[in-house]
């Protein structure tokens, strides 16, 4: 659709997305769906993607199944875990709340995926959609503009400049300051330890999320196993990831209690800080930020990616449905970003109650919560209320 012309008012994309990373992929298929297709760029800084081996798993909603199903991705995966219950309660207090997928009638909650199988299945599509797909291509500037946004980027040692009638910023947040955005943090001094642990008992689909004032620690059944998200202080986090087998097994299940019987397995650890990052606005002339660039969260409730991909699939939509020279225009974003506000808003204030809520001494909170989980779980229609929003976002 675009020309390459020479002139100041021609585009080298109709879209550029900086960032080939789960969000940034899944924007460029959603994108390459359309009859008349975009002209669709993706930088990505990495030039070898299986050189990174992230052994993650990933909780996703069954509206994220949806959505990957849409983009052709999730028939590509091998063997999605479905969890169709969720336990949540906290150590050391009354109080426990179990949740169901039939709760709202659906089959599941969520599933679980290997974070590098999504990765890998999203790099094959990426291949053959149609889109432009530049990997080893480091973006070292993005710059709004009236007309259209500009990226700069480094590859095989040359520094090239694309214009573009939409920038996508999907880089994870971490590369790059852009003028007029904010970026405001939360440092919880906690970090995730997570590996992937068998069970004497089998897990049933059964997921468990329990809330210590340490930090929240979650088991969600993959394959024929679980995987483990064990959120504590940094100092602590250290001493974990450095403890033998047996010793990190016998403090787990102190920690967990026998629910799920011993356990008797644990693969390597590896440990992630945690911290809450918002950018604010989240869209500027011609460019919109999504994924981690616009909202990074502690993965107490799995959310991250979910909200990710819906904002990849939202700005498609916004995309797809404008004439192309209306196409980044403000009328555009700011459609978008209003659809976008109580999903992402909700979700950000969601999580971050659940984490400073559940991780703190203050006296007497240890009953109230318990007596909030005990509310939840004796009322279907807070247990839907719930399971509506772990499914589908703050929107339900
Ligand atoms: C321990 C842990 C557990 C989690 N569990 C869950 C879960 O169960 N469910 C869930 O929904 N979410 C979860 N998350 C969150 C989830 O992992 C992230 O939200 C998701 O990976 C963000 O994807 P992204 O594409 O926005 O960013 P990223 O995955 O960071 O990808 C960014 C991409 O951009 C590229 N890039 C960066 N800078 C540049 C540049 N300058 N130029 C070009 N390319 C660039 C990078 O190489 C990368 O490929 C978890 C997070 C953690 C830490």
């Amino acid at each position: 659709m675009t020309q390459l012309a020479a002139d100041a008012n021609a585009f080298d994309a109709d879209v550029i997305i900086v960032g080939g990373g789960p969000v940034g992929a899944t924007l460029a298929l959603a994108l390459s769906q359309s009859t008349a297709p975009l002209d669709v760029l993706v930088l990505e800084a990495q030039a070898d993607f299986s050189a990174r081996r992230d052994t993650r798993t990933l909780a996703l909603s069954h509206g994220s199944r949806l959505i990957l199903e849409r983009v052709g991705i999730w028939q590509k995966l091998s063997s999605p875990t479905p969890i169709t219950r969720i336990h949540i309660s906290q150590r050391g207090s009354f109080g426990r709340a179990l949740l169901g997928a039939d709760e709202v009638g659906m089959p599941a909650l969520g599933y679980v995926i290997a974070h590098s199988e999504l990765q890998t299945a999203l790099h094959e599509a990426l291949l053959t959609c149609g889109a432009r797909y530049l990997r080893g291509a480091q973006v070292s500037e993005v710059t709004p503009g009236a007309a259209a946004a500009q990226v700069h980027y480094m590859r095989e040692g040359a520094t090239q400049t694309g214009k573009a009638r939409l920038v996508a910023l999907a880089d994870g947040g971490r590369s790059l300051q852009i003028p007029g955005i904010v970026r405001t943090s939360r440092d919880y001094r906690q970090s995730a330890v997570v590996c992937q642990v068998h069970t004497e008992l089998p897990h049933h689909n059964l997921a468990y999320e329990r809330f210590t004032e340490e930090g929240p620690a979650a088991l969600l059944p993959s394959g024929d196993h679980y995987a483990l998200v064990w959120t504590a202080t940094p100092e602590r986090a250290q001493v974990l990831l450095a403890l033998n087998d047996a010793d990190f097994l016998a403090q787990l299940h102190t920690h967990f209690g026998d629910r799920q019987g011993r356990f008797l397995a644990a693969t390597p650890r590896l440990s992630f800080p945690l911290s809450l990052h918002q950018s604010q606005p989240v869209t500027r002339e011609h460019l919109a930020l999504i994924g981690n660039a616009a909202q990074m969260l502690h993965p107490v409730a799995g959310q991250g990616f979910n909200m990710g991909l819906r904002d990849a699939w939202e700005l498609a939509q916004a995309t797809l449905a404008c004439v192309p020279e209306a196409i980044g225009g403000t009328a555009m974003l700011k459609r978008y970003s209003a659809g976008r506000r109580l999903d992402t808003q909700g979700g950000i204030f969601f999580t971050d109650l659940l984490v400073r809520a559940f991780s703190n001494r203050m006296p007497g909170l240890r009953q109230l919560r318990g007596l909030a989980l005990s509310a939840l779980d004796a009322l279907p229609p807070a247990k839907s209320f719930v399971v509506r929003r772990m499914i589908f976002g703050a929107k339900g």
